[in-house]
């Protein structure tokens, strides 16, 4: 069932009255449901079911402690990618047996506490990176578990600023991707344990999941040659969600199906989805009140209580979020609008020139699908303190991070 639909008018999150919740909380504000985060975790957990694998939850996507909690408790590992994201994954209980450590500009000291926090394995992106690895590793007495991260270089069609394909800092590109392999081979305190190969996000088709995975088994299988014997394929994440009316999310269990089919030859080896969008994103929307109206050169604009300090995602991908009424009109005007936040920039909007049912000043709004690279990408710009988090479990809910206040914002200053 979907965690956010109409009842009796009112929009709500499970069975909780989000208008409620903003009579409590204040707005702007976003709201989650535990239920959501838990049905997308089983979803997937299933769909693979039959092939060996380990889900590791993109924590950049929303790495909130209770969120992050309730994942670790499903049995969740993660992916992270600074010391910041470890710290939190700990704190979050995650087992570090489960963690995956990727991203290009690895410090020391980030290196050191994986080391010491015991993770699974570093997600290698750079021959440089894999000797600092493997010094550390060596002055600290422990061999380094490492996945080199390759780019197939192809072209999973999807957003410029998202793709982490060809011409990306992302991965050891596919032509040297072998000689990386075999000069891991040669260093002391490296464990070569996968191989690991994140093509992009947001993406809704199979055929750039199993391309990845025909790629990398191929790879795989072609470095026994050189006496290398991999135990992980880790194949990112990216699984895609349905932001507009008329898409369709990824089909997991499609996808889980093929997967199953291409390794079922290849048992040894022990699947890795990095999944972030698609667990967290369809569970979360961000509550805004509308401040006023006002029209300029024949454009009309609303003016809400929330902008890109918020929620980002539209100004920096142009990124499409459904806006809902958290109370329906009976007969609604449909009007082309422009849903605008108060931060001093032109960039800084929810949704251009959209038609849809005018809201009036006070109505408050949902910006749907914004559980995912939404509060985790908010800053303080224009002196603006984030927004609270609220989760909801059936009709209850609870505030998971307080509203920034004035004082926070000079805090260390
Ligand atoms: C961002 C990222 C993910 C998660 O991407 P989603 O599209 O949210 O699933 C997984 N792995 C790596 C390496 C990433 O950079």
């Amino acid at each position: 069932m979907e965690a956010f639909r109409y009842m009796n008018g009112k929009l709500r999150c499970e069975n909780a009255d989000i208008g409620k919740a903003a009579a409590a909380v204040g707005t702007p504000f976003y709201i989650y449901s535990r239920r959501a985060f838990a049905d997308n975790f089983r979803r997937l957990d299933k769909a693979l079911a039959g092939s060996r694998h380990i889900i590791c939850y993109a924590c950049k996507a929303n790495s909130n402690l209770s969120v992050f909690r309730l994942f670790a408790r499903l049995g969740a590992g993660a992916d992270i990618v600074s010391g910041g994201e470890l710290y939190k994954a700990l704190k979050a209980g995650v087992d570090p047996g489960k963690i995956v450590f990727a991203g290009v500009g690895k410090t020391e000291d980030e290196i050191r506490f994986a080391l010491s926090s015991r993770i699974l394995m570093f997600n290698v992106e750079s021959v440089p990176e894999l000797n600092l690895i493997n010094d550390i590793a060596g002055k600290m007495r422990r061999k380094a578990a490492v996945a080199v991260r390759v780019n197939f270089g192809f072209d999973p069609h999807t957003h410029g600023y998202i793709n982490t394909s060809r011409g990306s800092k992302f991965g050891i590109d596919m032509s040297m991707a072998r000689g990386v392999f075999a000069y891991a081979k040669v260093l002391r305190n490296i464990d070569i344990a996968g191989l690991h190969s994140h093509i992009g996000s947001q993406i809704t088709q199979t055929g750039p999941f199993v391309r990845n995975l025909r790629m990398a088994l191929s790879l795989a299988e072609s470095l026994k040659e050189l006496g290398i014997h991999l135990r992980f394929i880790n194949l990112g994440g990216g699984l895609g969600i349905a932001y507009r009316e008329k898409e369709s999310p990824v089909s997991v269990s499609s996808v889980g199906n093929i997967f199953r089919k291409l390794l079922k030859n290849s048992r040894r080896y022990t699947l890795i989805l990095e999944p972030g969008r698609f667990l967290s994103a369809n569970a979360g929307a961000l509550v805004t009140k509308v401040l006023y109206a006002k029209e300029s050169f024949g454009k009309k604009f609303v003016i809400v209580d929330a902008g890109m300090t918020d929620l980002i995602r539209p100004s920096l991908y142009g990124a499409y979020h459904r806006i809902l009424p958290l109370t329906t009109v009976r007969s609604p005007l449909a009007t082309v609008v422009s849903v605008v936040g108060p931060v001093c920039e032109t960039g800084d909007f929810f949704a251009l020139d959209r038609k849809m049912p005018v809201p009036g000043q006070g109505d408050l709004l949902a910006v749907m699908d914004a559980g995912a690279y939404g509060f985790e990408m908010s800053s303080n710009y224009n002196s603006r303190p984030r927004p609270a988090q609220v989760l909801v479990s059936g009709s209850r809910f609870s505030v998971i991070r307080k509203r920034e206040t004035r004082a926070d914002l000079v805090r260390g200053e």
